[in-house]
């Protein structure tokens, strides 16, 4: 059990979750409040760290037209995983030549949507794929993107779903350019909040191994790097920080390219928008299952299909803080739903104050990336997250 009550300052500057407490005590329960300020400082700080890399945004993360709009006044690219998203960033001003369609499971029909838009920065992972892109989007420059491993310290793995073994990404470059594509470069994901730090010289080295083969056999001289995302967000589960971070992969680079290095691109998500936001519910029901019960069962007006699915096996960990103190006592803590599916924590049990009472409010940390836009629709009736954004 988690023994140790919440503290705002280790997640936020007082000021900060001031501007958010103040918004959310005007509003209902469940909702998500956005500090852009967080957002736009943590854009400067990933920058600052990564002064060589270019800044391609993860859209899924939170594509919420505040965000957007914000990021696109600060520079920053896209990258795209739908028609959908495209739609979206370009109704907002943003030019094709700042968006990559990064998704590698893609129907002809979009590849060309995007192309016609003015794309022409395409990521795949396979030879049907490919010859869509050739055919859909021709003269494209192509990035293909690798298996890695570390998928055990990464809180939310993104691995195994996308990517290729590397003798096939070499084909696979070696096809683009016979297709009359451009082959541009290689990128990995080495999942989403990777704790382990040498998930990138892992993969870094095999991106290396890449851009040799190929230059030594075929002469083909690949022009850029995607490190992807998986810089981490403040949670349950401490982190390095996001410098040590920034040096330990740059050091990897130097190592394996020198002192001229390729083009980086960064597609952070998590990193970036989590730590702006906080998640505001309020208890429903506190119950015992008998008795003699030594735990609390907690249930919440939010839930895992109102924002909080990456509670799945329990892999993100938000902090709670409640605003009480006092004696903790452990407590399984559910959502409102009629599906027992939707239990948020029962394995690790988060030890909260024994004097919480229905109609209290949970403030779950960090909630800023991968939650308003993973709530269901009308399950159960529930309405879809509300955000605000101050
Ligand atoms: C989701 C995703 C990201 C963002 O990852 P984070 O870990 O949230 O930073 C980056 N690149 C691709 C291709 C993605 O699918």
């Amino acid at each position: 059990m988690s023994n140790k009550p919440i503290k705002i300052e280790d997640y936020y500057e007082q000021a900060t979750f001031n501007r958010i407490k103040a918004l959310a005590d005007t509003k209902e329960t469940p909702f998500v409040v956005i500090d852009t300020a967080t957002v736009d400082r943590q854009y400067d700080t990933l920058v600052g760290y990564f002064p060589y890399a270019s800044v391609y945004y993860a859209v899924k993360a939170n594509p919420a037209v505040q965000i957007l709009t914000l990021l696109r006044d600060k520079g920053a690219n896209f990258d795209i995983a739908s028609i959908y998203e495209l739609e979206k960033v370009l109704s907002l001003g943003v030019s094709p030549d700042r968006c990559s369609y990064g998704n590698t499971i893609k129907k002809s029909r979009d590849i060309r949507t995007f192309y016609e838009k003015g794309v022409r920065l395409f990521a795949t992972d396979s030879e049907a794929d490919l010859r869509n892109i050739a055919k859909a989007a021709p003269g494209s420059r192509i990035y293909v993107r690798i298996l890695t491993e570390g998928t055990q310290t990464a809180d939310w793995p993104l691995s195994r779903k996308f990517g290729c073994q590397n003798d096939m990404a070499i084909d696979l470059l070696i096809l683009a350019r016979d297709l009359g594509l451009i082959p541009y470069g290689v990128s990995f994901h080495v999942g989403s909040q990777q704790r382990d730090i040498g998930a990138w010289d892992a993969a870094i080295g095999k991106v290396k191994n890449i851009f040799e083969r190929l230059q030594l056999e075929d002469n083909i001289e690949l022009k850029m790097i995607n490190l992807g995302g998986g810089f981490p967000a403040n949670y349950l589960t401490k982190t390095n920080e996001l410098s040590d971070y920034a040096e330990e992969i740059t050091r990897f680079i130097r190592e394996d390219f020198g002192d001229d290095f390729p083009e980086i691109i960064l597609e952070p998500g998590r990193s970036l928008i989590s730590n702006a936001g906080i998640l505001v519910s309020e208890i429903v029901l506190i119950s015992r299952k008998s008795h003699k019960s030594l735990h609390r069962w907690i249930y919440t007006d939010v839930g895992k299909f109102s924002g909080l699915i990456e509670t799945l096996d329990e892999s993100i960990k938000y902090p709670i803080y409640t605003g009480k103190h006092g004696e903790l006592e452990e407590a399984v803590i559910a959502g409102p739903t009629c599906d027992s599916a939707d239990i948020m924590y029962e394995n690790y049990m988060y030890g909260l104050p024994l004097n919480l009472a229905i109609g209290d409010r949970l403030y779950w940390l960090s909630t800023g990336a991968y939650t308003t836009t993973y709530s269901a629709v009308e399950f159960n009736g529930f309405p879809p997250l509300k955000d605000y954004y101050v």
